[in-house]
């Protein structure tokens, strides 16, 4: 039994996503704006001076609430109500999901003449009048996409500097996992350290949507240049090395919860070699992650280790999890990498929350940090070619921020 991983969602929100309006069309869009806050919009459409004004129509946008009922939200979107009680009868309108935005063309006097708002598959629902009734049309969302390149340095903690300069939550956790076998992300951040990420981002007439793809990432940490390119299904070294490892570096997983907590405490011993594990400091409930496949060899309590699960990997590696305030798994059960087996406790021997980590190889207890892991499998020979004609452009692009950095830093 594996809890199921909490993540976060892409920071972009569907928040005003249906296409340019009036208002936007001076102001260009900033691609790297956060989301903007929950607004009402409301527009009257421009009139020709010459014509009989037609009766006055307004776009209103509105985001779905934790709360909200139907009737009240329809009636939020200036919508009147006999025609919210109509409404409250669409199937596709009783399917809205908190934090979705709808967008509503309504009359003046309280008529609506569409609504839409997208879905998770990235479908556009319009709900229109047909008579009495009202009647939902779905269209595949016609996204566009985009490359960005972002640069930042870290000065607290990843989140605060991805948010700096409006990276997605969505890249961020990607940014983590590619170098999750290199970097330590919850010890080893240091402030200097910075980081380059070129990404998709999806955009529906004109705003942006949602994260899509990292598709090359630069992190210089105390002295260390990791580059990555993705191809395929895996991402690279720009030389053709896998970077998955065989081993995560951190057994805890990387989130906005966790994020931060390491730097800001230290923890309740400063080394492995103190009592041959490292101990993270963790808030209760924080996600523990199997940081490699193998087998569950024991899941229990042991006294000073409180829960503890140790996991049997392939060849002399073994792992172990203590003082867990609770356990997600059950002896001899497979795991395989970055799996949930448990979650920060304070159990046993333990004066504040945290993950105590060993890290053994042939029963001997190792510090996981200095030793060398095994890899995955490079680019295969045949798909090099292949591989360098995507690199290259991505390589040159991290290249150019580079030096940009450098030239900031000056
Ligand atoms: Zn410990």
């Amino acid at each position: 039994m594996a809890l199921p991983a909490v993540r976060r969602s892409a920071a972009f929100g569907l928040l005003a996503a249906f296409g340019a309006v009036a208002a936007f069309a001076t102001i260009a869009p900033r691609e790297d704006a956060p989301p903007p806050p929950r607004a009402l919009i409301v527009e009257p459409l421009a009139l020709q001076a010459h014509e009989v004004p037609p009766p006055l129509q307004y776009v209103r946008e509105e985001q779905f609430q934790r709360g909200d009922t139907l009737a009240g939200f329809l009636s939020r979107l200036g919508i009147d109500e006999t025609a919210i009680g109509r409404l409250a009868r669409a199937p596709a309108l009783r399917a809205l999901r908190p934090g979705v935005a709808v967008r509503a063309d309504v009359l003046a006097d309280g008529t609506p003449k569409s609504l839409s708002f997208l879905t998770g598959r990235d479908t556009l629902v319009r709900i229109v009048p047909e008579g009495e009734r009202f009647r939902a049309l779905e269209e595949q969302a016609p996204l566009e996409t985009r490359v960005l390149m972002k640069a930042s340095v870290i000065r607290s903690s990843l989140f605060a500097a991805t948010d700096a300069v409006g990276i997605p939550d969505g890249i961020a956790m990607q940014l983590a996992d590619v170098f999750g076998g290199d970097i330590d992300f919850y010890r080893d951040l240091r402030k200097g350290d910075r980081f380059t990420v070129v990404y998709e981002i999806y955009d529906l007439g004109g705003r942006p949507v949602r994260a899509g793809r990292l598709l090359a990432a630069e992190f210089v940490s105390q002295g260390r240049h990791l580059r990555a390119v993705h191809f395929g299904s895996s991402y690279y070294a720009p030389d053709g090395r896998n970077l998955r490892k065989a081993f995560l570096r951190a057994p805890l997983e990387f989130s906005r919860v966790s994020s931060g907590f390491g730097m800001r405490r230290h923890p309740i011993h400063s080394g492995w070699r103190a009592h041959k594990g490292i101990d993270y400091a963790a808030p209760i409930g924080a996600r523990v992650r199997a940081v490699g496949d193998g087998v569950v060899d024991y899941a229990g309590i042991k006294s000073g280790y409180g829960n503890v699960v140790i996991l049997r990997h392939n060849g002399q590696y073994s792992t172990l999890y203590a003082h867990l305030s609770r356990i997600a798994v059950r002896r001899g059960a497979r795991v395989a990498q970055n799996d949930t087996i448990g979650l920060v406790g304070q159990t046993g021997w333990a004066t504040g929350p945290h993950l105590h980590y060993e890290f053994r190889i042939a029963g001997q207890a190792r510090n996981p940090l200095a030793v060398a892991l095994p890899s995955g499998l490079p680019v295969p020979a045949q798909s090099l070619a292949a591989f360098r004609a995507q690199a290259e452009p991505l390589v040159a692009r991290l290249d150019l921020l580079a030096n940009a950095n450098v030239a900031l830093l000056d």
